[in-house]
């Protein structure tokens, strides 16, 4: 096999190219093969926070930094605490995933991992600005929005925030219980929650977060986060890191740009929760599934399907989109009628149609069937 040609590429070493990579290392039926993973990035710096909830034990439990058994919500004079179990909500840290599969990775012969930037993506081949390789499959993670933004279909709205590690001079957090999606801060028409993830009583990570269409000046999202500290007793804080982002939420069909030979993972392929912007947990997933889908041998193109939550994300980004300031209403209904273990597993698309028609029942359902009616017609 020449120098330049790889059964596999993978493009982009973020969360979904690293996790594709070291699944395959892991899997005997790869020994034989070669594999390269191409980034632009040298991945030394905690870009990024993850968190996510899971059941027991996952197979990352060594990189996980934190977990919390408790968690809080609040929208419109409804408040609650309550238990995560069965479930616990943990977090890792994206330098801490970056060093150990750097680590890791660098133990398998059969990949190949080189740092340039991907200019072209063929039906065979990548580009980079260096030279052209040639792969049997070829992954990309890769995410290019324009299409996005060039079709009306599917409205897109973004999970958009900044995030902050502050330290308090005073205790003034409880390290046991994260503030899931607290509401109490002024709506403006939109979306608009504080999340809060202690890490001790002195310090959290706090994100001023959206779920809307258009980013504000960073200077409004620091600014919330401000003023939410000022409510609490700190006796002065620093800021430690700070981090933003913006996912996107939307049904648009990413899928359709796949093809038998080539698959967009991660948030370029759609994995993105839209409903709620989550990701990594389900490239966590989604890895895996690939994983098995690669070794029958079948067209990428035929790797997930959409289904019925997909369906439901739908109607929840119509109503969103179209009313914006429905958000708090939407998510305290959810949590005044349901168990919040419900909810989770309804959110990981493991619930049954009977526990989803419970849930349905939350809502105002004269918005969905309108935009039900809107989508038929
Ligand atoms: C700050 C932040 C916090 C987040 N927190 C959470 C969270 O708590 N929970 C959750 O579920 N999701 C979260 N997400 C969403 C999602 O999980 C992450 O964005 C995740 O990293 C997506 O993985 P990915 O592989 O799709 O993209 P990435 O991890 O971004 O990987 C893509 C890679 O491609 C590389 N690349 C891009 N262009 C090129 C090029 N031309 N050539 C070569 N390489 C290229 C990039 O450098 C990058 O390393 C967060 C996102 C952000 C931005």
């Amino acid at each position: 096999m020449s120098k330049n040609h790889f059964d596999y590429i993978i493009c982009g070493g973020g969360a979904s190219g690293l996790l594709l990579a070291y699944r395959m290392c892991n899997d005997p039926y790869f020994n034989d093969q070669s594999i390269l993973l191409i980034e632009k990035d040298a991945k030394n710096t905690n870009d990024r926070t993850w968190c996510f909830w899971e059941l027991g034990d996952g197979d990352l439990e060594m990189m996980v930094h934190k977990t919390w058994n408790q968690a809080y919500f609040n929208a419109d004079g409804f408040e609650m605490d309550f238990s995560l179990a069965p479930f616990q909500y943990k977090m890792i840290r994206s330098l801490d995933f970056y060093q150990f599969m750097q680590k890791t990775l660098a133990e398998f012969s059969q990949l190949t991992q080189i740092q340039e930037r991907v200019s072209s993506i063929g039906e065979n081949d990548v580009t980079t600005e260096v030279q052209t390789y040639h792969g049997g499959l070829i992954f990309s993670s890769i995410y290019d929005p324009k299409s996005l933004y060039q079709q009306k279909k599917y409205p897109v709205l973004l999970q958009h925030f900044v995030g902050q590690i502050i330290e308090t001079q005073k205790p003034c957090f409880d390290p046991g219980k994260i503030e899931f999606m607290n509401f109490n801060v002024p709506q403006k028409g939109n979306t608009r929650f504080m999340y809060v993830l202690p890490l001790t009583e002195n310090k959290a990570l706090l994100e001023y977060t959206l779920f809307s269409e258009n980013l504000l000046e960073r200077k409004e999202y620091v600014d919330s986060i401000k003023a939410f500290l000022e409510k609490l007793p700190t006796g002065g804080y620093k800021i430690l890191e700070e981090e933003e982002g913006k996912i996107p939420m939307t049904c648009y069909r990413f899928d359709l740009k796949n093809s038998p030979r080539l698959l967009h993972i991660g948030t370029a392929g759609g994995w993105t929760k839209p409903s709620t912007g989550y990701t990594f947990q389900r490239i966590n997933e989604k890895t895996k599934a690939l994983v098995d889908f690669i070794k029958k041998g079948e067209p990428l193109s035929r790797f997930g399907k959409r289904d019925r939550f997909w369906f439901y994300d739908m109607l929840f980004i119509d109503v969103l989109a179209k009313d914006n300031a429905q958000g708090s209403d939407l998510f305290k209904r959810m949590f005044q009628k349901n168990s919040p273990d419900l909810i989770f597993k309804f959110l990981d698309e493991r619930s049954s149609l009977i526990q989803e028609l419970q849930i349905m029942q939350s809502f105002n359902v004269r918005q969905f069937v309108s935009a039900l009616w809107k989508r038929i017609f």
